[in-house]
C-alpha cells in the first residue's frame, strides 16, 4: 500500500495515568519544555512544513487545557477555544494546507487536537440538567458540579464499505458532488448496532443491495469534527439498484478495470473520478486492487 491514511500516525504517547492526577497535571504544564499546539479557533496554524507550537508563558492559569501526552519526551498541551466550529472546516483553505504540507505525525496531531478542542468549546453545557460543565481528567472529561453527570469526548462511528458482486465495484456520488466523482457508500452506525449490521442497512437503505459477509479493512480518524471511519468490504448477490435519491444521487457498477483506471488516471479517468488520496475510501480502492480484485 503506498497511500498513507490522512490523520493516522501520530506520535504521542498519551500518557493516560497522568490524566487523572490534578498534582501530576499541574507539573506537566509549569515544565519549561511544555509547549502548546497554537490554533487559530481549531484550525491550523503552520510554522514551514509543521504545525506551530509556542511556550505556555502566554496561556493564563484559568485556562482550559487539553493535556495532549508527551511528544518526544516533552508535555503537550491544546487550548480550548472560546467556541466551537460548525463551518464545513474540511474544504477551507487551511485544511488543504495541512494536508498537502504536513507530514502524517503532524496532520494525526492537528486532527485530534482539533477534535478534542472543539469538543471541549461546544459541551460547556451539561446534556442531563443544562448548567455549566467543568473540564476535567487533562481535558478528557467534563464534569457537572450540579447533577454530577460525567461527559466523555465523542467519537461518532461511520461505516464506509467496498460493494462486491463478481468482480465488480458498487461506487455512489452525493448531490453537488465534482462531475463523474465517484466514491464508496457510508453511513453512521446506529444506537444499537454492529459495524456489520450498520453496513448491511445502509447498503440497503441507499441502493436496495443486499450485502453478507462484512468484513475489516481499516480505519480512520476523521476530524470534522469527530468522526471514525471504518473501512469495510461486502459482497452482493445482485446487481439490482434501487436507488434512494434523497440520499444518493447515482450509483454504479464498475469493474476491476474501470476502477483500476480511476486509480491510476484520478484526474481524467475514462471510468470515473476516485476520491481524494486524503479520504479513508481511496485507500479501499487501492487494497481491493492490491488483495481481493
Ligand atoms: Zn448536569
Amino acid at each position: 500500500m503506498t497511500t498513507p491514511l490522512a490523520f493516522t500516525g501520530h506520535d504521542l504517547d498519551r500518557d493516560d495515568h497522568a490524566r487523572a492526577d490534578p498534582a501530576q497535571l499541574a507539573q506537566l504544564r509549569a515544565r519549561d519544555d511544555a509547549r502548546l499546539v497554537a490554533l487559530d479557533g481549531v484550525m491550523p496554524r503552520f510554522d514551514g512544513n509543521a504545525l506551530l507550537t509556542t511556550d505556555l508563558s502566554g496561556v493564563s492559569k484559568d485556562a482550559e487545557l487539553v493535556y495532549l501526552g508527551l511528544r518526544a519526551g516533552a508535555p503537550l498541551f491544546v487550548a480550548v477555544p472560546p467556541e466551537g466550529d460548525m463551518r464545513q472546516a474540511v474544504t477551507m483553505r487551511e485544511t488543504m494546507m495541512a494536508l498537502m504540507q504536513l507530514p502524517p505525525e503532524e496532520l494525526a496531531l492537528f486532527g485530534g487536537a482539533r477534535s478534542i478542542a472543539d469538543w471541549h468549546a461546544r459541551h460547556r453545557f451539561c446534556a442531563r440538567c443544562g448548567e455549566r460543565t467543568q473540564i476535567a481528567k487533562g481535558g478528557w472529561q467534563r464534569n457537572c458540579e450540579s447533577c454530577k453527570g460525567q461527559h466523555f469526548p465523542r467519537v461518532d462511528p461511520v461505516a464506509i464499505m467496498l460493494v462486491e458482486h463478481d468482480g465488480a465495484l458498487l461506487v455512489g456520488r452525493g448531490k453537488g458532488w465534482p462531475e463523474r466523482s465517484y466514491s464508496a457508500l457510508a453511513g453512521f452506525i446506529e444506537p444499537g448496532e454492529s459495524i456489520e449490521e450498520g453496513v448491511k442497512r445502509e447498503v440497503w437503505e441507499e441502493v436496495g443491495v443486499r450485502v453478507r459477509d462484512v468484513s475489516y479493512i481499516a480505519s480512520q480518524p476523521w476530524p470534522f469534527p469527530s468522526q471514525l471511519m471504518i473501512g469495510c468490504h461486502s459482497y452482493a448477490d445482485s446487481r439490482d439498484l434501487t436507488i434512494d435519491e434523497t440520499e444518493i444521487e447515482d450509483a454504479r457498477w464498475f469493474t476491476r478495470e474501470d476502477v483500476a483506471d480511476a486509480m491510476a488516471n484520478p484526474k481524467d479517468a475514462q471510468s470515473f473520478l476516485p476520491p481524494p488520496r486524503t479520504a479513508i475510501a481511496n485507500y479501499l480502492f487501492e487494497y481491493w486492487l492490491e488483495n481481493m480484485a
